[in-house]
């Protein structure tokens, strides 16, 4: 197939001033409304009674500072330099500025001024004295995973009665129904959403292989408008027998998406594709709803709430099974700072270097959401037929990176379209790009790093 674009920096990233862009909506339209989400969190928190009164009058400053910030956005202001919070990278974020030049708000490169915005809020809470540590979205992030309960409780009986069953790690004559389930978990993992996968429910090995090739299966994937799941199948298949499968997952939000996450990495050591699963968090609060750490603690605190669960059948099960899985190291937990910078992925062999290395080690990367995927693809406006490989950049042909974008789409940026006839009926089934943004499809794109 011909190159599209020969050289990487032939594509412009999406700014903020651009017309009729997810970036021009999201700049003028979400970010003011998600700082003063962070001001009303500050508010709350320290209007409890047990708040020590300290932290209440700091409180008010934090609270102006970030007004501020908002006024700056609605206003259009430029993006000035970051002040030293006492953290390394605040030098970097400031090189980066400069590099770019003169911007504001919504006249800046739509990753950059995201990345940014998130990196002013926690400059503001690092400077601080009692809220250092506070994470002003967790409250958001902790009631979307109480709403999902349903879901949760729903995947949980699911996993139990069909993944964990243990016939199916041992059985080697059942290969298609193997496949089956992992298009299954893979899917799961891909829309965060089980209310609509209806596959796992009540199903028996037997039902699943019939499945193969059904019209329930080819159904759930038509809104996949690059699916490379038989790639990423055949390649686990075929390399099956190497001693060492650690798979790295890029994490993106918490809640119920981290719940699918951790039992995606649970099915991928149960069915025996992974040896130890590496989950990535976020090293503060970051666009929003990403995991930290302590997102993941708090999963768990949910799961064995009685209060949040009163029905316990399954999870009794399940919970116990998957803290096992942490406790014994086959799933850990890490975070690089790299994850919370402006850079692209594009930069990463030159900026972390470390990483990414530890990644070019890694059996498969998974990539999680639609951010990574936008630092995959360096927020580029690529054309939609560009090969996934080719948008990888460094990434790409020859880095050595097994990489396995699971994304549904959310902003401006979607490669990997095997053909222009394919995106003229997209463009037509979903006017004005709707099908690169409201979400209801989705890219399972898979590179080899050959
Ligand atoms: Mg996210």
């Amino acid at each position: 197939m011909p190159s599209v674009a020969r050289n990487v920096h032939d594509v412009r990233a999406v700014w903020t001033s651009e017309e009729g862009s997810m970036a021009k909506e999201t700049a003028e339209t979400r970010w003011a409304k998600i700082i003063q989400g962070t001001v009303d969190d500050i508010g709350e928190t320290a209007a409890a009674e047990d708040v020590d009164n300290q932290k209440r009058v700091e409180s008010i400053a934090i609270q102006i500072a970030l007004k501020e910030i908002k006024e700056n956005i609605k206003q259009n202001k430029a993006l000035t330099p970051l002040q030293d919070d006492g953290k390394p990278d605040i030098q970097e974020w400031n090189k980066q500025l400069a590099a770019i030049g003169g911007c504001s708000w919504i006249n800046c490169p739509w990753l950059f001024g995201e990345c940014y915005m998130y990196r002013r809020i926690q400059r503001i809470l690092n400077s601080s004295k009692h809220w250092k540590n506070y994470d002003v979205f967790k409250r958001q992030k902790d009631s979307t995973f109480v709403k999902s309960r349903a879901a949760v409780a729903e995947l949980a009986s699911r996993y139990v009665q069909v993944v964990a069953d243990t016939t199916l790690a041992q059985t080697e004559s059942k290969e298609e129904a193997k496949k089956v389930l992992f298009i299954e978990m893979t899917e799961i993992a891909l829309w965060g959403n089980a209310t609509d996968l209806s596959l796992l429910a009540n199903l028996t090995l037997e039902d699943l292989q019939k499945l193969q090739g059904s019209e329930a299966i080819q159904k759930s994937q038509r809104n996949i408008v690059d699916n490379d799941t038989d790639d990423v199948w055949g390649y686990l298949q075929r390399t099956a027998g190497q001693t060492s499968r650690q798979i790295d997952i890029v994490l993106d939000n918490a809640g119920f998406e981290l719940f699918t996450d951790v039992l995606y990495a649970a099915y991928l050591l149960d069915s025996g594709i992974s040896t130890s699963v590496r989950l990535h968090a976020k090293e503060f609060p970051w666009f929003v709803s990403d995991v930290t750490a302590s997102d993941v603690d708090s999963l768990f605190e949910h799961l064995d709430s009685g209060e949040c669960f009163p029905d316990r059948e399954y999870l009794d099960q399940l919970v116990p099974r998957l803290r096992k899985l942490f406790q014994s190291g086959a799933i850990t937990i890490t975070s690089d700072p790299f994850w919370t910078t402006p850079f692209s992925f594009h930069e990463m062999p030159s900026k972390a270097p470390a990483l990414f290395k530890e990644l070019q080690n890694s059996y498969m990367v998974i990539f999680k959401g639609d951010l990574n995927y936008r630092k995959l693809t360096r927020d580029g406006l690529w054309p939609h037929i560009t090969t996934y490989e080719e948008a990888l950049g460094p990434l790409g042909k020859q880095s050595g990176v097994k990489i396995l974008a699971l994304r549904t789409n959310k902003s401006d940026v979607c490669v990997g379209v095997s053909n222009q006839s394919k995106v003229d009926r997209l463009n037509e089934e979903a006017p004005g790009g709707a099908w690169i943004r409201n979400g209801k499809y989705a890219v399972v794109s898979f590179n080899e790093g050959q």
